[in-house]
């Protein structure tokens, strides 16, 4: 069972029901994630509570001593961090470790917390008048994460929280516990004060309670949208501040004047990249003009020469989908886009892996001539899915786009600078790629979703990181002359 981590101790779940950590390869069960309740939520809650005052008057620039050091452990573990993404996750071995990366990367970032946090002020605002804007960091915060990104999504929020001088719980995806345990192990290791970081392993009763709980100031959550959704009401029916990343359905239109060569290769990797299990992987390809012939055969052919396999072995570049029901669901969403219409041009359904019998493998696919009007155009398949859809205009194409009910990413294939202009003006998405297929924004920039991809106003990363997890208070104040006189 993997244990809990509150005010500094690891500790077994008292929970009573449990979720099977399976590897998505070989259906090995590797562990079991305990789901807790309620009454141990408010355990750790305490706890965070309890180290809130002293964790706050630490100076920041202490603080991050301890991000510091993280950094450098997480450097000397990636590789077997890496390999318990693989293990947990099913993507391959290289995907995991530039996952970790991303993670470090948001640790550094929060190192610069002693220049981020900073106010502002004006003298003789009124003459004798000072007046300061200060952050002042929350209290407790809770952040929630999904399964597709076991490092690097926690790492969205745990550096930025903590250095900003708040205490938090962190509850990963019940699918894939076992990275964090181990990074919480590394965060052990800093020194950290007991009850700055806690671990609560769980499920559906962890979220609720954590939400309800009235000495939780913040929530951050990442996952689907229905989830998300979920998260952001009740915490708002709370009073609870909230930003909730949710589920997508990504776009990428290429024009007929686009380098076919290089748009095949990226797309490719997006489509397909963590075996499409990405927010930001590209799920519809609209092509305009002469682009719908040159780039569906180009990109058939990559999709087919994709290597899939155990995320561990050598060579394989794409590793399974997280379970046999997202398996039969995305295999069953690809049948439901061929009765719409489509024509799947490579069929990944029914893949078999030799050794790997077991494994919840779908190979590469591509629907061609989707119709707009089906519903798998705008439904998230969260697989290797890439369907293509054919618009006779540029105008079409962000006809199109703008009918999405999601909002993370939107990309544009061209090596016309006055149409990247106009997609960037205009697209519906909070994250733009101009000849980028996965527009991840780096750890100082914030992850920007729309639409039913976020709710909230500040979003995870950068700037926005350290305005969601402070508060701002506004001094003004006056001193009167003749008191200096005294001295
Ligand atoms: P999920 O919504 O099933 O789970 C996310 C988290 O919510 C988990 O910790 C889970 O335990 C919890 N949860 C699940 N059901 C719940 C419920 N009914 N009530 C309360 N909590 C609940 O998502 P997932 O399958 O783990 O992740 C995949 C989804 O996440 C996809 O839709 C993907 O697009 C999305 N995602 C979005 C982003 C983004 O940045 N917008 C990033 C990564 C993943």
């Amino acid at each position: 069972m993997v244990p809990n981590y509150v005010g500094g101790r690891w500790a077994a779940s008292a929970a009573t029901e449990f979720v099977d950590v399976v590897n998505p390869a070989t259906a090995e069960v590797i562990a079991r994630t305990p789901l807790s309740s309620a009454a141990e939520v408010d355990g750790a809650v305490q706890a965070a509570l309890a180290a809130f005052p002293a964790w706050r008057r630490t100076p920041p620039g202490e603080r991050i001593q301890f991000l510091f050091k993280l950094k450098n452990l997480l450097d000397e573990h990636i590789d077997e961090l890496a390999r318990l993404i693989t293990v947990e996750n099913g993507k391959t071995f290289g995907e995991a470790k530039a996952e970790i990366r991303r993670g470090i990367e948001n640790v550094e970032v929060a190192c610069g917390i002693p220049l981020m946090m900073q106010g502002y002020n004006l003298e003789d605002v009124t003459p004798g008048v000072d007046e300061m804007q200060i952050r002042q960091p929350l209290g407790v915060v809770a952040a929630i994460t999904p399964f597709n990104f076991p490092a690097m999504i926690p790492f969205w929020f745990l550096p930025y929280a903590i250095a900003c001088g708040n205490t938090l719980i962190l509850k990963p995806s019940e699918r894939v516990p076992l990275t964090m345990r181990r990074a919480f192990e590394l965060l052990a290791m800093t020194g950290l004060p007991n009850g700055v970081v806690n671990l609560v392993n769980g499920g559906r009763t962890v979220v609720d309670a954590l939400i309800d709980h009235p000495d939780v100031r913040a929530i951050s959550f990442v996952g689907s949208t229905p989830v998300a959704k979920h998260v952001y009401t009740r915490s708002a029916a709370n009073g609870k501040r909230m930003q909730c990343q949710g589920g997508a359905k990504n776009h990428v239109i290429v024009l007929p004047d686009a380098d076919m060569d290089l748009a095949t290769q990226i797309i490719a990797d997006s489509a397909f990249g963590c075996a499409g299990q990405r927010c930001l992987a590209v799920s519809v390809a609209v092509t305009v003009g002469d682009a719908q012939h040159t780039f569906r055969d180009a990109i058939a052919r990559a999709a087919s020469g994709i290597r899939i396999g155990n995320g561990l072995d050598t060579g394989v570049q794409m590793g399974p989908v997280i379970t046999r029901e997202s398996k039969a669901r995305i295999e069953s969403l690809v049948a439901a886009g061929v009765q719409e219409g489509a024509k799947p041009v490579v069929d990944g359904r029914n893949a078999q892996v030799d050794g790997y019998a077991e494994g919840n493998f779908v190979a590469p696919t591509v629907l061609d001539g989707l119709p707009v009007s089906s519903s798998l155009a705008h439904t998230e398949i969260f697989g290797p899915v890439l369907s293509l859809v054919h618009a006779s205009s540029i105008d079409d194409a962000m006809e199109f786009l703008r009918r999405s009910p999601f909002g993370n990413q939107a990309s544009l294939f061209t090596t016309s600078g006055a149409a990247a202009r106009r997609f960037r003006y205009e697209a519906p998405a909070g994250n733009i790629g101009i000849n980028i297929g996965v527009a991840a924004p780096m750890a100082y920039f914030p992850f920007s979703g729309w639409k039913e991809s976020f709710f909230g106003i500040l979003h995870g990363q950068g700037r926005d990181a350290v305005e969601f997890y402070t508060e701002s208070k506004v001094v003004i104040e006056r001193w009167s002359r003749q008191e200096t006189r005294k001295f």
